[in-house]
């Protein structure tokens, strides 16, 4: 099998606008005789399937969710990107595709970056014809905060709520085609297999997750926007039911898997509390504008604070170890993610960590309330030198700005964070590996697509904050719409695709056997049971940083458990009914597969890059050390068992912007 990225020829400015000058088109009236199957409709999903349907196609989308609306895009807190510069400091499309290539540390695909960071300036007006209700400054124009990994404030946002109210525009514009009929929308189905028909994709088995009824949908095109899948962790940010299945079943079907190991661990996490813990909160990146992130200096006073015998307010500022500000002086707090975690880590593995198992730093918002305090007094010719005052107006900024993090964090930890500073640690929270797709979008499986977190396509081995939302809504609402066509001309007189055909046969017997072995096996432990085992040797040996031992360790132990799985697993119920424990030993069990090609993939990358940090590869200071060997796409393909999947290379080349090493110094 050979790669071939399509990508334009061409300086990388024109490429976009070039390919779209002469790309395939249908026609109006050939797009009704044209059915697309959207599987997702989250961000990338939802705005894709409204789009399509807009454009006049015939559009089917599937969630597993009661609605839409609750994808987990919903939980996206921060922010959106985009190079709209309305901050005057200096932005532009090349300096996000620069920011965006750098931040991936050099492992992600100019040419699609590049196009991302175009689209982006569309992708914000779009929202807000939309009516998405964007921060405003006091004069009411769009506002802008910071980001990890930037110089400059391109972050448009909406409270702590970002994700939400971009998916109340999405959703709002998937419903006006869901009343024009031309989009159908199958709630609560779960995609349990592509069909492959003469080569193409031209289906999918579904499972009505309410009946247990197994569904054949036939279309012309399929489109997977199923979101990633960092619940292989089992603990994460990751909404409950985020998962690979769709994904992975595309991949037994023909679809390389790209990239699997690059996962992005989150540093600004609630820490985990204890074993009987499911599920990990984030707190937004965008604290880290205001927050500031330390680690008391002496381990005397780190062990006081472990045992509960000192608080960090009594800890003096001389005492105080800033160690982002101390390491990076130029991003400071803002460093990227992988940059971020690893430095919290290696405070924390070193002794200083702020909670009783020491895995915690703190950040700190103290500075900024008096900051803010201070300049609000100063504006309303008031005393600054009131303390009390300037503590109130500085978190009455605050709380305009973080306020609902601030409360959860408090309904969780039961902590007042305006009065003292939050703990915080890494915790799995994107992956930017995916199904690998071509710069049209579409997978190694004519007429299969896949857009969004789902594909592996533009952030690298490192996503930058509010990048993903951005790539998401770039792909439903400006891309593949585009692109899809080229594709689909080939088709507008091939007709409805019948679904009582072998291969629809074949593949819904395939399902159906799964289902009943999963049922059948009246094993001794629940599924949790072996989903928190693998999520154990995967933050354990895959996590935060890996080496040939333990990767090679995790792949043995991965395989193992997948059979202990399939002959002890328990799952209570009928096939043929509401059954959750049964979808959840699905998506286990494919996480199963899945997490030993993640190994597999951690293994042979010997370098470090972005979140993927390989003990054998740093530099004498303890940052990421690539190589140039490695410059490559790894892309994987099925072979039966992970063990004998397949590499195969893109390589990846840089014309525009010179791979220099990444600093952030
Ligand atoms: C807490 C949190 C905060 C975040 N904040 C930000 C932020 O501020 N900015 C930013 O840019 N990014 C943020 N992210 C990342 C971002 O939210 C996600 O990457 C993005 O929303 C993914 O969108 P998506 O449409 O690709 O997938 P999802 O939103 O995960 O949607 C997946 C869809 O696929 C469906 N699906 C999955 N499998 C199947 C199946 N087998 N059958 C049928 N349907 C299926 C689901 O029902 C759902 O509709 C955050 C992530 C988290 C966890």
């Amino acid at each position: 099998m050979t790669l071939d990225s399509k990508v334009p020829k061409g300086p990388i400015k024109d490429k976009w606008t070039t390919y779209k000058d002469k790309i395939n088109l249908v026609n109006p009236a050939n797009k009704r005789l044209i059915d697309i199957i959207v599987v997702g409709t989250g961000l990338a999903g939802g705005s894709a399937a409204a789009t399509l349907a807009e454009l006049g196609y015939n559009v089917k989308a599937f969630c597993f969710q009661d609605s839409p609306r609750r994808a987990h895009s919903i939980a996206a807190q921060g922010g959106i990107n985009a190079a709209k510069n309305y901050q005057g400091d200096g932005d532009s499309v090349y300096r996000l595709f620069y920011d965006t290539v750098k931040g991936g540390d050099y492992r992600s695909r100019e040419a699609n970056v590049h196009r991302l960071a175009e689209v982006s300036v569309n992708i914000i007006d779009q929202c807000v014809a939309q009516g998405v209700p964007f921060a405003r400054d006091y004069g009411g124009l769009l506002d802008n905060r910071s980001f990890g990994g930037v110089l400059v404030s391109r972050t448009f946002y909406a409270k702590g709520q970002t994700g939400q109210q971009l998916l109340l525009g999405a959703y709002s514009a998937m419903n006006r085609q869901i009343g024009r009929g031309k989009i159908k929308m199958y709630n609560r189905h779960e995609m349990l297999d592509v069909v492959i028909v003469d080569g193409k994709a031209r289906g999918i088995i579904a499972r009505n997750l309410v009946t247990g009824e197994i569904e054949r949908h036939s279309a012309h095109a399929v489109v997977l926007g199923t979101g990633g899948y960092g619940n292989a962790f089992y603990l994460s940010t990751y909404a409950m039911g985020s998962n690979v299945t769709a994904a992975w079943k595309a991949h037994k079907r023909g679809a390389l898997f790209a990239n699997p190991c690059f996962t992005q661990i989150h540093p600004t996490c609630i820490p985990v509390s204890g074993d009987h813990q499911s599920k990990l909160t984030l707190m937004s990146e965008s604290l880290r504008n205001d927050g500031r992130i330390w680690v008391p200096k002496k381990l005397e006073d780190a062990k006081a604070i472990q045992e509960g015998k000192l608080k960090p307010t009594e800890i003096k500022e001389a005492d105080r170890d800033y160690f982002l500000e101390r390491r990076y002086p130029a991003f400071g707090n803002l460093v990227p993610r992988d940059v971020a975690s690893r430095a919290a880590k290696e405070r924390c593995d070193a002794g200083f960590g702020v909670n009783a198992t020491g895995e915690a730093v703190y950040l700190d918002f103290a500075a900024a309330i008096q900051r803010y305090g201070k300049e609000q007094a100063h504006v309303k010719g008031l005393d600054e030198s009131d303390s009390d005052l300037v503590t109130k107006l500085g978190k009455e900024i605050i709380k305009s700005k973080y306020g609902n993090l601030f409360q959860m964090y408090e309904k969780i930890i039961d902590q007042n964070p305006y009065e003292t500073p939050m703990m915080i640690y890494p915790a799995v929270h994107y992956t930017m590996g995916g199904i690998w797709v071509d710069y049209n979008l579409m997978t190694t499986v004519p007429g299969l697509y896949c857009i969004g977190e789902a594909n592996f396509s533009d952030h690298g081995a490192n996503r930058l904050g509010a990048s993903a939302l951005m790539q998401g809504l770039a792909d439903g609402y400006f891309v593949l719409p585009y692109t899809i066509g080229d594709f689909l001309a080939d088709d507008i007189r091939t007709g409805p695709i019948p679904v009582d055909t072998t291969e629809f046969d074949d593949a819904e017997k395939n399902v159906k056997d799964k289902l009943d072995k999963l049922i059948t096996n009246k094993g001794k432990y629940s599924v949790d049971h072996f989903h928190k085992r693998l999520g154990k040797i995967m933050w354990n040996k895959c996590g935060m940083s890996r080496n040939a031992k333990d990767l090679k360790e995790a792949i043995i132990e991965i395989a193992e458990l997948r059979k202990e799985f399939w002959k002890d697993v328990k799952v209570p119920g009928n096939a043929d009914e509401y059954n959750e424990e049964l979808a959840k030993a699905g998506r286990v069990a494919d996480f199963l597969e899945l997490g030993e090609l993640f190994a597999k993939d951690a293994l042979h990358r010997e370098e470090s890059c972005g979140g993927h940090f390989r003990e054998e590869h740093q530099t004498e200071e303890g940052e990421a050390k690539r190589r140039k060997e490695f410059q490559y796409v790894a892309a994987w393909e099925y072979k039966g068992e992970p063990k004998d999947a397949v590499l195969h290379k893109e390589d990846l080349k840089y014309e525009d912007i010179e791979v220099k090493e990444r600093s952030y110094k």
